[in-house]
C-alpha cells in the first residue's frame, strides 16, 4: 500500500498563556512512501517524527494537509479504520493476558463482516507467531519473557489484523545493544516476507540506515533530505544532514576557497573547481582521509587505535570546529611521524558548506551528482 503524505502540517497551541507561541512540530512534509519498502522517519529529540507517526496512524489529526492509503484519503479516519498495525516502544502488552490472548485481542475486536471464526482466529494468531518465531512461547504471559521476545509479541499482534501499513515507533529502544542489533534483522525479515509497508521512527542513524528502504531525516519539524541511506550519506544536502549521519561523525573545520582551492588553515588542501572564493564549512568524513607523508594537511597526532580491520587516528589541528579530528584508515596503512600525522584527502569524501546557511556548495563532480 502506498501512503501519501500531502503539506502535512502539525502545530500544537502554546500551553503557556502567557505566551503566543506555538509549536510547529511538522511543518508541510510531502511525501509518497512506495508500496512495500520501509522507511525510516529519522531525527534528533523533538524534531517531529513521532507527531508524523501519530498522523498516519490517526492518533493525532494535522492541522493542515492531507493523507491518502492507495487512492483513499484517510485524513479523517478514526486508526481503527485505517489498517494500521501500530508497535511502541514500550510494546504495551496487557500483563494478565498470555501472549496468546495478547495476539488474539485485536481479531476478538473486530465486528460486522469482519468478525472471524474462532478456529481462523486461532490459526491467524499462530500463523503471526511463527512469523516472528515465537509460537513456542504462546502460553507465557509478558512477565515471563525477555525485552527482545516482548516485542516480538508487540509486532505479531501488530500484524494479526493483516494491516496495510505497519508503523514503528522507535521499537527497539528499550533493548539492550546484541539484542537492538538481532531485532532489527528480524523487523526487516519480517517486512520484506510480509511486503507490509512499513514506516520506522528511530533517533538512531545507524539503525535507521542499516535496514530502511529510503530515509527521511527531520530537523524541527522541517523534512532536510529523503533518499536511499547511501546516498544521503554520500551526497548530504546540508551541514545537518552531514553531521546527523555516520558513525564516527564527519570531522568539520573552518577554511576558505581561493582560485578554486581549498585553504585550511595556510595549505591548499584540495582543488574545488567551480567554486568562487568564499569562507566555507568543510566536512571530511572520517574514510576521506590518505596518510601521505607530502598531504598538505598537517595535523598534531594525539592517538592512534587499532579496531581490528581498521586503524583510528586521533588528531588536532586549529581550524577543526570539533576538538578532535578522526580518521579511519586501513590496518595495512602506517603512520611514520610520532607527533605529526600528513594527509592528502579524497574529494568525494570532502564536502563544502555555506558558514550562514550550512547549505552545500558542490564543486567539480559532484554538481553533477547534485542533479541525479
Ligand atoms: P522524540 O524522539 O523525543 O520522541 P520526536 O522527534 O518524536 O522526539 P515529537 O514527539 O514529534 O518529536 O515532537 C515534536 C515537537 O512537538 C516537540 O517540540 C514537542 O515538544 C512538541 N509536541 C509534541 N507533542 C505535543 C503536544 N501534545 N503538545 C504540545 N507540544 C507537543
Amino acid at each position: 500500500m502506498k501512503v501519501e503524505l500531502r503539506n502535512l502540517t502539525k502545530i500544537f497551541p502554546s500551553r503557556n498563556k502567557k505566551s503566543s507561541e506555538e509549536v510547529v512540530a511538522v511543518n508541510d512534509f510531502t511525501f509518497t512512501v512506495p508500496d512495500g519498502k520501509l522507511i525510516g522517519l529519522l531525527g534528533p529529540s523533538g524534531c517531529g517524527k513521532s507527531t508524523t507517526l501519530y498522523m498516519i496512524s490517526g492518533l493525532q489529526k494535522p492541522t493542515s494537509g492531507q493523507i491518502f492509503f492507495g487512492d483513499d484519503d484517510v485524513t479523517e479516519l478514526s486508526p481503527e479504520n485505517r489498517g494500521i498495525g501500530l508497535v511502541f516502544q514500550n510494546y504495551a502488552l496487557y500483563p494478565h493476558m498470555t501472549v496468546k490472548q495478547n495476539i488474539l485481542f485485536p481479531l476478538q475486536n473486530l465486528k460486522g463482516a469482519d468478525r472471524m471464526s474462532k478456529e481462523a482466529m486461532i490459526e491467524r494468531a499462530y500463523y503471526v507467531a511463527s512469523l516472528v518465531q515465537i509460537d513456542e512461547l504462546m502460553e507465557r504471559k509478558p512477565s515471563e519473557l525477555s525485552g527482545g521476545q516482548q516485542q516480538r509479541v508487540a509486532i505479531a499482534r501488530a500484524l494479526v489484523k493483516m494491516p496495510k501499513v505497519l508503523l514503528l515507533d522507535e521499537p527497539l529502544s528499550n533493548l539492550d545493544a546484541r539484542l537492538r542489533l538481532q531485532t532489527r534483522e528480524e523487523i526487516r525479515r519480517i517486512q520484506k516476507e510480509t511486503g507490509i509497508t512499513t514506516i520506522f521512527v528511530t533517533h538512531d542513524q545507524e539503525e535507521a540506515m542499516s535496514i530502511s528502504d529510503m530515509i527521511v531525516v527531520m530537523k524541527l519539524g522541517v523534512v532536510q533530505q529523503i533518499g536511499h541511506p547511501q546516498e544521503v550519506y554520500n551526497n548530504p544536502t546540508n551541514l545537518f544532514v552531514a553531521k546527523f549521519l555516520g558513525t564516527p561523525p564527519i570531522n568539520v573545520l573552518s577554511g576558505e576557497v581561493r582560485g578554486e582551492k581549498l585553504y585550511i588553515s595556510d595549505d591548499a588542501v584540495l582543488d574545488v573547481p567551480g567554486v568562487d572564493d568564499r569562507s566555507v564549512f568543510v566536512g571530511i568524513r572520517p574514510e576521506g582521509f590518505i596518510v601521505d607523508e607530502n598531504g598538505a594537511l598537517k595535523c598534531e597526532l594525539s592517538n592512534i587505535e587499532v579496531m581490528g580491520r581498521d586503524v583510528s587516528i586521533v588528531s588536532k589541528h586549529p581550524a577543526s570546529l570539533n576538538p578532535i579530528i578522526r580518521s579511519i584508515i586501513n590496518a595495512d596503512q602506517s603512520v611514520s611521524g610520532t607527533s605529526t600525522v600528513r594527509y592528502s584527502l579524497k574529494s568525494n569524501k570532502v564536502f563544502l558548506f555555506d558558514t550562514d546557511t550550512e547549505e552545500r556548495i558542490y564543486f567539480g563532480d559532484q554538481a553533477k551528482n547534485e542533479e541525479n
